[in-house]
């Protein structure tokens, strides 16, 4: 859309960028049961309602949902049917393979959250240095305690009871405003449980401590090695068939 909107006569295009992407997160997320047919026809309704048409879309979507745009009418840049921006426009949303996608997405399940998760994993334990196996399962762990405690925080609220955001602008996104909800505070809870489980373990039990057992021999310890002649025989029947 962005490569379009740069053709000529298609500027307005442009214009239409964001609500079109804002329109395919809304085509799934508000489809509880992720029925494909739905999703697919909410999301074609955006080639309609571009045009100032708000009714008479797909099967599974007749209508726009918003509510009659009044006076608001005159204010939007409506595409023109027939003209060159919006014919192109039309194919570029009604395309057979992006349509087969859009049917697949799921109302509910983002993969930010795994992001998240991956994140905080390579906080715990960073890719750059080479940890132990009892270092990095450690790391790990610690890591999904911080995730389970704190990876689902709640909007904070200022003294006077507002919600609280904060506002970016990303050379990403052209420098459009990007909001961002403000979370709580994180927790730490789970050292204290840690520490204090720790203490109980290592009273109760001084074995416990040992770890040594716990620590799977390296995988290159099953490696069987051949001895030099056996290397150079199998060198050779590679070579000589
Ligand atoms: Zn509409």
């Amino acid at each position: 859309m962005e490569a379009l909107a740069k053709e000529k006569d298609c500027s307005i295009v442009g214009r239409w960028v964001r609500s079109i992407c804002n329109h395919l997160y809304g085509a799934a997320a508000s489809t509880p049961d992720g029925n494909g047919d739905v999703i697919r026809d909410k999301w074609l309704s955006v080639v309609n309602h571009m045009q100032n048409i708000h009714h008479g879309h797909g099967k599974h979507f007749p209508n726009c949902l918003h509510p009659d745009l009044g006076q608001d009418d005159q204010k939007r840049k409506w595409l023109k049917s027939g003209s060159k921006a919006c014919e192109k426009l039309s194919q570029l949303l009604e395309q057979p393979r992006l349509l087969r996608d859009v049917q697949k997405l799921s109302p509910g399940y983002q993969t930010s959250k795994i992001e998240a998760y991956h994140s905080m994993a390579n906080h715990f334990a960073p890719k750059m240095i080479g940890f132990s196996n009892l270092g990095m399962q450690s790391r790990l762990y610690l890591g999904s305690m911080d995730f389970n405690e704190n990876g689902s925080r709640q909007q904070a609220f200022s003294k006077a009871g507002k919600p609280q955001v904060s506002v970016s602008y990303s050379k990403y996104k052209k420098r459009q405003s990007v909001i961002h909800l403000v979370k709580t505070a994180r927790t730490y809870d789970y050292v204290d449980r840690l520490l204090s489980r720790t203490c109980q373990e290592v009273g109760n039990d001084q074995k416990n401590c040992c770890t040594q057992n716990l620590i799977p021999a390296p995988l290159t310890h099953t490696f069987k090695r051949l001895t030099k002649e056996d290397a150079i025989a199998r060198h050779k029947t590679r070579f000589s068939r």
